[in-house]
């Protein structure tokens, strides 16, 4: 067992591991039953990796070198003969600097171990900044817990709002006004390191997945905040979509006859769903869980999902809103469909997309979580 008993667990690879050496794959191997299962000697490496004992001796031996391993000494219940030394992954052995920009009003960073606990965190306010001004607001967040960090850092994890492709662009996020925005190459260039980003909601499922302490491979996401945007990982790959914009229900048109919103259509989910309005509205929450019901079934229909998370402000979700959705989906679908679902709230709160920041590291740099 991990400290701290977390345990995170194995992501499908995504992108830029398809293409890594052999060797990197080997390390990644021996990381990922560390992760899993906790300190191990070299001979349980070998045996579950299926690596021969000399080439995991030789991958160890780096992997310390490189500090994210450590020598754990020998098991105390060892018997006869030379008790074998375990090697275990330490969680604080490299930080990842993480950020969320997905807050109306600022730019809220973390640095993350490799646990995905945070150990530090800065913020700091947008006062309206866009384009440029935000860009330079975000890459100066980063620079400051870069320079804060009391450890290796492994790179740079960022959830934004938006369409963002496979290369980390950011295709369109109209309330940061960017279009077209590599944040990815940007953040490289100026910090020399691994960097990584992808769209809040699509981060915040792989926190779920990783360190939601779920056993769901099939779950969707959905975040409920100043808009609402849906992550899906479906068995346990995260869905892109096939031009990166897989999740983005809250413009499904859910009432051709009521407000008009941000994206120009007229009565979109997220113009009853999003925490503006559902603090403002007079609108019964219970009614609005059913909407949501109302569109969320076909999608757990056609996926059979396990798990429908929310993750927002849990004094308005978790409550009527929550059971009248859970109520709505059983009623729309078959028996088997909904067998095994659960509708819940995620227990990773407001940190949920810093935590899935860090897991787009783990996952690219290690190759695991
Ligand atoms: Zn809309």
């Amino acid at each position: 067992m991990n400290a701290g008993g977390v345990r995170p667990r194995p992501l499908r690879p995504m992108g830029k591991l398809l293409a890594e050496d052999t060797r990197r794959h080997h390390r990644s191997l021996i990381l990922q039953h560390l992760f899993a299962e906790g300190p191990a000697s070299r001979a349980d490496l070998a045996r579950a990796t299926g690596l021969t004992r000399v080439t995991v001796s030789d991958l160890v031996g780096g992997l310390i070198g490189d500090g994210l391993l450590s020598e754990l000494g020998s098991p105390a219940e060892s018997k006869v003969g030379k008790p074998p030394t375990l090697v275990g992954l330490l969680a604080d052995a490299a930080h990842i600097v993480a950020l969320d920009l997905s807050p109306a009003d600022r730019m809220t960073g973390a640095l993350v171990n490799l646990f995905g606990q945070v150990k530090a965190r800065a913020e700091v306010a947008l006062d309206g900044a866009t384009g440029e001004e935000a860009i330079r607001l975000a890459v100066g967040l980063a620079e400051q817990l870069r320079a804060a960090a009391g450890a290796p850092v492994l790179g740079v994890g960022v959830g934004s709002p938006g369409v963002v492709d496979g290369r980390g662009v950011i295709l369109d996020a109209h309330n940061l006004r960017w279009a077209g925005v590599d944040l990815t190459g940007i953040l490289r260039r100026k910090l020399d390191l691994p960097v990584y980003v992808a769209n809040d909601a699509n981060t915040a499922v792989l926190a779920e997945y990783a360190f939601g302490g779920t056993t769901a491979a099939d779950l969707m996401l959905l975040r409920i905040g100043i808009g609402v945007g849906a992550g899906l990982v479906v068995g346990g790959a995260l869905v892109q979509g096939h031009a990166w914009a897989a999740g983005e229900i809250g413009h499904v048109v859910v009432d051709p006859e009521g407000v008009r919103c941000a994206c120009g259509k007229t009565g979109c989910l997220e113009t009853i769903l999003s925490a503006p309005h559902l603090r403002a509205s007079d609108r019964p929450l219970a009614s609005v869980g059913t909407v949501l019901g109302g569109v969320l079934a076909p999608v757990v229909a056609a996926l059979n999902l396990h798990e429908v998370v929310l993750a927002g402000p849990p004094d308005l979700l978790d409550g009527e809103l929550r059971q009248a959705l859970d109520r709505c989906v059983r009623d729309r679908v078959m028996a088997a469909s909904s067998a095994d679902l659960v509708v819940r709230l995620s227990p990773l709160g407001d940190d949920v997309v810093l935590v899935g920041a860090a897991v787009l590291v783990l996952s690219g740099e290690l190759g695991v979580s």
